[in-house]
């Protein structure tokens, strides 16, 4: 007899039943308040409920039971429990749970079918399935096993079909829910530990600028993440289509060692991906004909190209010993971690190469006697080599780099060099002492691209040299002074007691000249010796204004002789602290240069403009003009230029040396700029105090 379920008892058990599932959210708990309800409600020894824990509809897995089992084996047989929903379609006996049916069967019934499992779970029971349907499409999202009580008293519900559907559907849909709830839950805490990863991963990227560091932390990420069992990252050279290997984790016997060229039949699927810039990933390696096996028992390999502006520069190459081994959130994160590295990789192998260079720089500048620093435009020590760490007594390069160079380097003579630099556009230069007791020939140049070069060339030898031939010339020009006075004294005794020819008297003449030669020779070179050894400035207040047109004055008839237009474009002057005489010789000496070496009918101007902290006087003509060969000895003792425009002028060589001298002891500084045939330009600043 069919026993048909009272209207009452129907709603009574979908009251309930919304009222006991109503609460539950989380999938684990749902046997926990669900079992007790439906074995107190129906006849029904004991459950057991499988859902669909995928977020595809092709599974039910993970099987819980009501009363709850303690044995390790059944827990462990429960939890292993997995239904493949197309086999439950293609069997006969079960095909009906598919399309929302129940089915009853004992469960030895059910040896050869793909409920086999349950059965093994639920053995010698009379059982029923009731499949769960949910969902937005209605779709099979679990399934309850019932084992009918054998009571034959039994006072609860009879496992009857309608009661039963109403338990799968209103179940069903709460479970569907439930799913759907911890799916969403999941996915969400999924998306922020990506999220925090990510963030976490981008903080050590913009970290790191060491190449082989960036390279471990990619990699390790990526084994983290993905549960990978080895991965590698090669670099790839798209001109000469070569792959580098750089790092290789979880091989047993990794082949090539970091930095090693991997050769072409051994690129595999990694040159595959490196030429084509697509991603791949391989379920089965053993059937992919590209495939180089470093271990054996891989069978997944996911490899993922890192771009730089478009072209490829390296692969990420990951391998799972599980067949599919990799999901799709495992290849979207290896996706964003290659998508980060392109800059991480390609900045840390631009700061390699560049630190390559600038060990090789540093090695060369190591090499070389002269010193060098270079001080960018902040002020900071760029480059210094070994030469200069010693001269200035200082600590190791790598200590000084970044420095402040005011603040590292203590020489006054240096420092002011190097503030008078900045921002010049021609080299400044001055021979200094240093700390190491030799002198330098400083040479400071500002070039707006690279900051300000010093370069120091060690000229204490020369000097010596020089200060050696230097009191030489002076004793032996102080002893020509006595015997050239007692011929001038003679010459004059001469000319007074005799009567000459006009014949004699032109020989006469010619030994005067020689004689004002001579004694001009030697005053020249006493007087440099004594500005050279120091002599006592007398200093006071000079009006430049002044001092410059006595110069002009004294050599206007020279000037007007040649026929040489000399003129003056000069501003209000400030006074400065200086030698009066000292400063006249040094124009005098410019200026009768200019006319000297000025052909008839050309001009001589002198000019000055008033700079921050000093003046500065230009003497320029468009004379002779000076070849870029002489003008690097033009300020050298007795240095003459030897030209055929030139021989027939007289003079000793000495003139600028007395200048450049005058105008250091004045602590100003001279330069030139000057073209053969076009004329010369000599500078001299001079400090305003
Ligand atoms: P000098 O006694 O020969 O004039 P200086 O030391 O004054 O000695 O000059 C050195 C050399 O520099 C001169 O021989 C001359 O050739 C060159 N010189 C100096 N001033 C000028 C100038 N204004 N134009 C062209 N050449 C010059």
């Amino acid at each position: 007899m069919v026993n048909i379920p009272a209207e009452s008892q129907v709603i009574r058990l979908v009251h309930d039943l919304n009222l006991q599932l109503g609460s539950i959210l989380v999938d684990d708990d749902f046997i926990e308040a669900f079992g007790p309800f439906v074995v107190s409600q129906f006849q029904c020894e004991r459950l057991a409920l499988l859902a669909n824990l995928q977020n595809d509809t092709s599974s039910l897995e993970h099987a819980s039971s009501w009363p709850k089992t303690t044995d390790p084996d059944q827990l462990h047989a429960q939890r292993s429990l997995f239904l493949d929903l197309n086999e439950l379609e293609a069997h006969t006996l079960t095909q009906p749970l598919i399309a929302g049916k129940l089915i009853r069967t004992m469960s030895k019934h059910l040896a050869d079918t793909p409920l086999s499992a349950i059965a093994r779970l639920l053995p010698e029971a009379d059982l029923t399935f009731v499949p769960l349907l949910g969902g937005a499409d209605t779709v099979l999202v679990g399934l309850l096993v019932l084992e009918k009580s054998n009571d034959v008293d039994d006072e609860r519900l009879p496992l009857d079909d309608t009661l039963l559907s109403i338990l799968g559907t209103t179940c069903g849909a709460f479970l569907a829910h439930t799913l759907e709830h911890t799916h969403t839950v999941d996915q969400f805490s999924t998306n922020m530990h990506e999220m925090n990863i990510l963030q976490q991963i981008d903080a050590e990227l913009n970290d790191t600028i060491a190449l082989d560091k960036v390279f471990e932390m990619l990699l390790d990420w990526a084994l983290r993440f993905t549960n990978a069992s080895a991965a590698s990252m090669a670099m790839y050279d798209v001109d000469t289509d070569t792959l580098t290997m750089m790092l290789q984790y979880g091989y047993q016997q990794p082949d090539l060692k970091a930095g090693e060229i991997v050769p072409h039949q051994r690129g595999g699927i990694t040159l595959r991906v490196a030429r084509s810039g697509h991603a791949e990933l391989i379920g089965n390696v053993q059937d992919d004909p590209d495939y180089v096996p470093l271990s054996e028992e891989m069978h997944t390999q996911l490899s993922t190209p890192i771009f730089r502006e478009e072209r490829v520069i390296a692969v990420m190459t990951l391998q799972s010993t599980k067949p599919n081994g990799f999901r799709d959130n495992h290849v979207n994160f290896v996706d964003k971690l290659t998508r980060r590295a392109g800059v991480a990789v390609d900045n840390a192998r631009l700061f390699e190469q560049t630190n390559r260079e600038r060990q090789k720089l540093s090695l060369i500048l190591g090499g070389i006697a002269d010193s060098v620093i270079v001080v960018d435009h902040d002020g900071h020590i760029l480059l210094v080599n070994q030469s200069a760490v010693n001269a200035f007594n200082l600590r190791s390069e790598s200590v000084l780099i970044g420095k402040k160079f005011t603040e590292t380097i203590h020489h006054e003579g240096l420092i002011q060099l190097y503030k008078s630099a900045i921002n010049r556009d021609e080299q400044v230069i001055r021979e200094l002492e240093l700390p190491n007791e030799r002198t330098y020939h400083a040479a400071i140049s500002d070039h707006s691209s690279i900051g300000i070069i010093i370069v120091m060339h060690d000229v204490t030898h020369y000097k010596e040299t020089d200060q050696l031939k230097n009191e030489l010339v002076a004793t032996v020009s102080h002893d020509l002074k006595q015997p050239l006075s007692v011929m001038r004294g003679y010459l004059d005794l001469l000319q007074m007691t005799n009567e000459f020819n006009e014949r004699s008297q032109r020989y006469v003449s010619q030994l005067f000249n020689a004689f004002h030669h001579m004694k001009q020779l030697i005053d020249d070179i006493l007087d440099l010796a004594r500005i050279e050894a120091g002599i006592e400035l007398s200093l006071d207040g000079v009006d430049l204004n002044k001092v410059l047109a006595q110069s002009v004055v004294a050599i206007r008839p020279s000037a007007d002789n040649k026929i040489i237009n000399l003129t003056t474009d000069l501003p209000q002057l400030p006074t400065i602290r200086a030698d009066e005489g000292r400063i006249r010789q040094i124009f005098t000496n410019l200026i009768s240069n200019a006319v000297k070496y000025t052909p008839s009918g050309g001009w001589v101007k002198v000019s000055a403009e008033i700079k921050p902290g000093h003046v500065k006087i230009v003497v320029q003509d468009n004379g002779l003009g000076i070849s870029p060969e002489d003008q690097a000895h033009i300020f050298d003792r007795f240095y003459r230029v030897r030209r055929p425009e030139t021989d027939d002028i007289e003079g000793t060589g000495l003139g600028l040396a007395i200048v450049r001298s005058l105008v250091e002891a004045h602590h100003g500084e001279i330069s030139l700029i000057s073209r053969l045939g076009e004329g010369s330009s000599f500078r001299v600043t001079l400090p305003i105090t």
